[in-house]
């Protein structure tokens, strides 16, 4: 039987062939285990593994694990929808929060930041597929919103986020997480200081890779089915 262990080798090791297949330098592409609906003990299994960057979607279960796993080198990413009411807790608990996409839920963010903490890092999530059902600003609307976020003290703009229409095959793939970078490479052309592309999960991993992904977010191929 395959160990979580058995399944992060072969998530990292498919990882650097895409990076060597599509010259991205090597490590360029970092993994962040997505833990949604897992179990602490997987979580565990996986750390024991070296897994320190996990993302969740919930916050009431994410704060549960959070408070259970203790460890300077653990990472955590919010990857969820960001209601209000949730800010305080994700600005207090949380390293990245990938799903940012107005400016109240920004600003917001920045004030409930603690003093002691570093900079929170954020993702705007963009609206890549132009879907009714995704969430994401329009990318019409993104330079304003980063620019805006730039002037908030507490928050690292870092890049952006987005969670593409499902495609089948690798080139339909490639064109939607295109958008992306695209917009990524328009954004750090008008001189914003952005690193990171968030995207990429189990079923797009190659594609993401290959369209300049600096962060894939993969669950299932990890951690199995979810609960
Ligand atoms: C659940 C989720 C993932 C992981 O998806 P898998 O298909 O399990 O790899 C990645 N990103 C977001 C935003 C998610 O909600």
């Amino acid at each position: 039987m395959m160990t979580i262990a058995d399944h992060l080798q072969a998530v990292r090791e498919q990882i650097k062939q895409y990076e060597m297949q599509y010259a991205r330098p090597l490590h360029s592409v970092s993994l962040l285990a997505v833990s949604k609906n897992q179990p602490i003990d997987k979580i565990q299994q996986a750390i024991a593994a070296g897994q320190w960057a996990f993302g969740e979607n919930y916050l009431q279960e994410a704060l549960t694990k959070i408070a259970s796993l203790h460890h300077p080198k653990l990472e955590w990413h919010f990857i969820g929808a960001i209601q209000s009411n949730k800010t305080k807790k994700i600005a207090e608990h949380f390293h990245w929060a990938h799903t940012v996409s107005d400016k109240t839920i920004a600003k917001r963010l920045n004030d409930q930041r603690p003093a002691h903490l570093p900079p929170l890092n954020i993702c705007i999530q963009v609206n890549i597929s132009q879907e009714m059902t995704k969430s994401g600003i329009n990318p019409d609307q993104l330079t304003s919103l980063v620019e805006y976020c730039e002037t908030l003290p507490r928050l690292h703009c870092r890049g952006l986020m987005a969670i593409p229409a499902l495609k089948q095959t690798l080139p339909e793939q490639r064109q939607e997480l295109q958008k992306l970078r695209k917009l990524l490479e328009n954004l750090t052309e008008k001189g914003f200081m952005l690193d990171t592309l968030s995207m990429g999960m189990s079923q797009d991993l190659e594609a993401a890779v290959a369209e300049g992904a600096t962060i894939v977010r993969v669950g299932t191929a990890i951690f199995g089915p979810r609960n």
